[in-house]
């Protein structure tokens, strides 16, 4: 896979840092990235993910733009309210960089479509705001072996991590709390979407190109009102229904 002229000086600043480089762009280039929401967190690791060069970026959100949105998902303009966000979406990424193909999928995943929506990308971005969702999207990402960056934001604060095997996002998250907080209820602050959606973008390209540290099996929790940040380790749960040993069993039985 060669570059032309103008992509070579599109990814100079990658071209020149030694953990991406030339061989980590074209990882970039070969790679088709599943975003699934193109809300808080997609929508500014999209503008990203296309800056950045990924080859491929399928758009996967069942949503049109609302007033509401513009406060935070700044990929979208005013004129596209009332849209598909995918569709404004693909014309504002294929604006950004022409050489990124966009798929759209306006539909909304759940268990029973996950394994089609999601099939053929080499890495997912899960950033919906509802548990059933972020079920499928993990269960659909454990059994076809692709990672998993997993963004939510809500008041002030946000969370990011990443899912590759063991430990999943089951195994943080065991069951959907009864009180499931949403932006719409609680509120956001506007940036935070930049800052969550740009560290799961970050983690993307990492896993991609093959720089540093993934936050594989941890979880980066930024507090926006302190001004702090810590990680946390995710233990892997040996009764995990995804990725546990009663899962793995039931696995071992299918394939016999
Ligand atoms: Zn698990």
């Amino acid at each position: 896979m060669s570059f032309s002229d103008d992509e070579i000086e599109r990814y100079a600043r990658h071209l020149v840092l030694a953990e991406v480089g030339g061989p980590g762009q074209q990882r970039l280039k070969a790679a088709r990235v599943g975003l699934v929401g193109l809300g808080g967190v997609g929508a500014p690791a999209a503008l990203y993910l296309a800056g950045a060069g990924v080859g491929t970026l399928r758009l996967i959100d069942h949503d049109h733009v609302g007033l509401s949105n513009l406060q935070r998902q700044i990929a979208f303009s005013e004129q596209d309210v009332g849209d598909l966000k995918v569709e404004a979406g693909a014309a504002r990424l294929t604006a950004l960089n022409p050489h990124v193909g966009i798929e759209a999928a306006a539909e909304r995943l759940t268990a029973a479509n996950a394994a089609r929506l999601l099939g053929g990308c080499d890495l997912i971005i899960d950033g919906t705001d509802d548990f059933a969702t972020r079920f499928a999207v993990n269960a659909a990402c454990v059994a076809a072996g692709v990672p998993l960056v997993s963004g939510a934001l809500g008041r002030w604060s946000g969370q990011v991590g990443v899912f590759a095997g063991r430990p999943c996002y089951r195994c943080l998250v065991p069951a959907a709390p009864p009180e499931a907080e949403t932006c719409a209820r609680v509120g956001v602050i506007g940036a935070l979407a930049g800052v969550v959606g740009s560290m799961a973008a970050l983690e993307a390209v990492k896993l991609l190109a093959g720089a540093g540290e993934p936050l594989s099996g941890r979880l980066l929790i930024y507090d926006g009102l302190a001004g702090t940040a810590r990680t946390a380790r995710i233990a892997a749960d040996p009764a995990c229904p995804v990725c546990g040993q009663a899962a793995a069993k039931a696995d071992r039985n299918r394939a016999t």
